[in-house]
């Protein structure tokens, strides 16, 4: 699964605020409480279903082939709100009907025989009906205004929604999907269609129906299964003799071919990179209407918001071809990590989750080396060392039984934290070595299921370093450390390694010690790698120019230096390092600000040291706290608009000078164009772009191929805060009308940006109507409490209207809305959110609403610390 995230929209980091955390000390139970018994091992499914679209029903009847170990005459397996029919088992040619009781918390049906089932093979037959429920999860109804779609969505334990089954990753079988639908429609699934006949069933010509059976999957978890049933239209092509389709709704298919391009190069990296030709005949890639997650991997056919899928190139922004690549090939590495090969029990879907991360950017990297992956992974590292260094980050390992717990699981220790691991490691061992260690572990374990330890104890064989030690000090602990540095001398540099903790009232254990691989700059490119143990003081350092503890920006943790390393590396700062190392750097030194070890002036004189860098990212990293300062550590007017002041002075020549060059200019200079367009308007409030932002909106929305794409999407941002109520009106025709999701989207979001009241109260109520789909109701009130001027009102809103507001959220959108909280930065309005949510829970969030309060906490703790250096500072400007 690709986990949401809308940094296509705008940079920020809601996925640190909304995927996150989870104090999972509160799962102290019994163990294994909801775990099915060993003794019957399904080997194969058939499934025979016939949904009904107008009544939002289906039935179906399944044979399960399996294996007994013990003889028993009860067998119990998964089923969530479905209806059993009938129950028999057949062995040694016997056969009996059986009775069904439930065990609803535990999403269990067991079935009772009158006979005892001897040890050996048998068959069990249900048939059974449920409901295309409207949760996006399970098999349920996604609608477009033309018609309905039926579609699956399993991962984790849905499966079990729409058939009763072993729902568990380590009980895998093969299936065979057979489907009974309307003559005009389609239907896709795991493998290629074996036979098509008109009638429902195989011999009954009914002129209404006709039934699809499709290949017998090779073995497999229940979690991959997939079929949707509409009339999706797909554009084909194929890669290493797999055929490959990329699917949608038939308004969209024009927008396919992208994908396709993607789909076609990532399998043939992906064949050569495992070594293992990819295990099925075909590969189908759909766009779903209504879809909660980014994407979902199900084993030869994956399923995608549309969003991440569905593009025109020549219209969407780099950022938004970037992100539809990253889920499509994180999708695809799946197939062999995740699918062939499954990790035992959720408790180990880190594994799974951080590995395609780590994935998808080293495939996207080599599909397109112009779009700066390394600079966008060390931007994203950055955040997330940020997220861990809070009191209530989690140990990448955690154990996890039920339902609610597994779902947990998905968060961003699991994505980010954990693909950021891999990324040291791989750093540390080279890629060819790792490249081995991977093959190693998927040839050792394919059609079956297996461990982390299993993956390292093979990276360990393949590499003789210690891998395993390394990996089990990084998944055991929560957070990571600061690596302080003394001044190198003599080929050796003093190190102590502690804990790090953004906020400087809270105080690290002195026995957490990590085992990790610091690896020192030496040279442009090059690097020397040492390996920390908790008990090292002094680590071996290359002869350099610079000391720069961090090559490449690869490994998880901070760094800080003593006085004259750290003014020597702001001296060399666009000389000496590489922009994935600025990124680093200036992290550590926001980190610093934050934990109050350096003033809030000095991060501002790095920011303005960067301010020509030739790297989006670099400079946006920089940047984006600065928006951090004016927002929260400046709290009067004049404090804001002398920040204003500075970055006007700062940036607006630099922005003059690329205006004409980057008109033709890279994919990477046009975005750093519109992003500095974004920062002298916004934060810099520049009256004359603020002006020009409305024209260029207004071109950009009547002929989004006018204008680089990028460029547009800024400036009606800008616009849209400042907007009338023509301009919203606009905005709400193209949500609703457009069949590009990415204008769509954007559309939609910019609605909730105006800061003219009543427009904002027409956005906020918008966001609570039927027409907007509820995979997108909670990011709309997140992104409104993220806007300073529209805090208040959206919290009010949310308050007034608590009824109608929390019928919108699915079960995982939930976490976006509490998450919009965290944006508050006062005690009144801590206490305030602290009171409601103990009033008014909202499921499964308890912990999301203890990292808002905490981040709260921080906000006003950093403005108490730094406002006094902030205030000195802008003293000493030149007016
Ligand atoms: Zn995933």
């Amino acid at each position: 699964m690709k986990s949401r995230c809308l940094s296509n929209l705008m940079r920020i980091d809601l996925c640190a605020f909304a995927a996150i955390f989870f104090l999972l000390l509160s799962f102290a139970h019994a163990a294994n409480a909801q775990r099915l018994s060993t003794n019957v091992i399904p080997t194969h499914y058939s499934l025979d279903f016939m949904p009904d679209l107008k009544t939002a029903t289906f039935s179906g009847n399944e044979v399960i082939d399996v294996n007994i170990k013990e003889p028993t005459n009860t067998i119990t397996l998964n089923a969530n709100e479905l209806k059993f029919e009938s129950v028999g088992v057949i062995y040694q040619h016997d056969e009996q009907k059986g009775s069904v009781s439930f065990d609803t918390d535990k999403e269990q049906a067991t079935l009772t025989f009158p006979n005892t089932i001897p040890a050996g093979d048998a068959t069990l037959r249900i048939h059974f009906t449920g409901i295309l429920n409207n949760k996006l999860r399970g098999f349920y109804l996604s609608k477009t205004d033309r018609r309905s779609y039926a579609v699956t969505q399993f991962e984790s334990t849905d499966a079990r929604r729409a058939f009763p089954c072993f729902d568990e990753p380590a009980f895998k079988a093969t299936f065979q999907v057979k489907l009974t639908i309307d003559k005009d429609d389609t239907a896709i699934s795991n493998t290629p269609i074996e036979r098509d006949v008109d009638g429902a069933g195989d011999w009954l010509p009914d002129g209404k129906h006709h039934t699809v059976t499709f290949e017998t999957t090779p073995k497999m978890s229940t979690y991959l299964v997939v079929f949707v049933v509409g009339d999706f239209q797909c554009t084909s092509g194929e890669q290493d003799g797999v055929k490959l389709r990329v699917c949608a709704t038939p308004d969209k298919v024009k927008l396919t071919p992208f994908a396709l391009d993607v789909a076609k190069f990532a399998l043939h990296y992906y064949d050569n990179y495992f070594g293992i030709h990819f295990p099925l005949k075909k590969l189908d890639f759909i766009g779903i209407p209504d879809f909660e997650a980014g994407a979902m991997e199900n084993f030869g056919a994956i399923t995608f918001r549309e969003t991440d899928l569905l593009l025109d190139p020549k219209a969407a922004t780099f950022r938004a071809q970037r992100n539809a690549t990253l889920a499509i090939v994180h999708e695809m590495a799946h197939q062999w990590f995740g699918d062939l090969v499954t990790m035992q029990w959720w408790d180990n879907i880190w594994l799974n989750e951080g590995f395609a991360t780590w994935m998808e950017n080293k495939c996207t990297g080599a599909m397109h080396p112009d779009w700066n992956i390394p600079q966008f992974v060390a931007a994203d590292e950055q955040r997330t060392l940020n997220v861990d260094a809070q009191p209530t980050t989690r140990a990448i390992r955690a154990s996890a039984d039920t339902p609610d717990e597994i779902e947990q699981m998905f968060d961003f220790i699991a994505y980010n934290k954990a693909g950021a691991m891999l990324l040291m490691v791989e750093n540390y061992l080279g890629e060819e070595t790792f490249r081995k260690g991977v093959h190693a572990y998927l040839a050792a374990h394919e059609y079956g299921n297996a461990t982390a330890e299993d993956f390292w104890n093979a990276q360990t064989e393949v590499s003789h370093k210690p891998v395993d030690k390394i990996m089990e000090s990084m998944v055991a602990q929560p957070g990571a450390p600061i690596l302080e540095f003394g001044a190198p001398a003599a080929g050796q540099v003093s190190v102590a390694q502690s804990r790090f903790f953004l906020s400087p009232g809270t105080k690290p254990d002195p026995a957490q010690r990590w085992m990790l691989p610091a690896c020192f700059k030496a040279g442009a490119t090059g690097q020397v790698c040492q390996v920390l143990t908790p008990s090292s003081t002094s680590l071996a350092v290359p002869a350099s120019k610079i000391f720069f503890a961090n090559a490449g920006g690869k490994g998880y943790y901070r760094s800080a230096y003593a006085p004259d390393q750290y003014t020597a590396l702001v001296a060399h700062v666009e000389t000496g390092l590489t922009p994935a190392e600025r990124i680093s750097l200036t992290g550590d030194e926001w980190a610093q600000v934050r934990a109050n070890k350096a003033p809030v002036g000095d991060y501002l004189n790095l920011v303005a040291a960067l301010s020509s860098d030739p790297s989006e990212d670099v400079l946006a990293n920089a940047v984006d706290n600065v928006s951090i300062i004016t927002d929260t550590v400046a709290s009067t007017p004049q404090e804001r608009d002398a920040l204003a002041a500075w970055i006007r002075r700062t940036f607006l020549p630099v922005y003059t000078r690329l205006g004409n060059a980057a008109e033709n200019g890279t994919s990477n200079q046009r975005d750093l164009l519109a992003y500095l367009f974004g920062v002298l308007a916004g934060g810099g409030k520049d009256a004359n772009l603020q002006a020009q932002a409305r024209s260029v909106a207004d071109r950009y929305l009547a002929d989004p191929a006018s204008v680089d794409p990028t460029f547009g999407q800024t400036a009606l941002g800008i616009a849209a805060k400042n907007g009338d109520s023509a301009l919203f009106d606009k905005l709400e025709k193209i949500y609703e009308t457009s069949s590009d999701p990415e204008l769509q989207e954007v559309a939609l979001r910019e609605l909730v940006m105006f800061k003219n009241p009543d427009l904002l109260e027409r956005a906020l109520e918008y966001s609570v109507s039927s027409k907007v789909r509820n995979q997108d109701s909670a990011i709309q009130f997140n992104l409104a409490m993220r806007i300073p001027e529209n805090r208040d009102q959206a919290w009010k809103f949310i308050k007034t209207h608590w009824d109608q507001v929390k019928t919108e959220f699915t079960p995982e959108m939930g976490s976006y809305f509490v998450a919009g909280t965290a944006n508050f930065c006062s005690v009144e309005a801590r206490d305030d959110v602290k009171d409601f949510f103990a009033s008014h829970p909202v499921p499964a969030t308890s912990s999301y609403v203890r990292h808002a309060l905490e981040h709260i906490d921080g906000c006003i703790e950093l403005r108490k610390l730094q406002e006094p250096n902030l205030r000195q500072w802008l003293a000493a400007q030149p007016q």
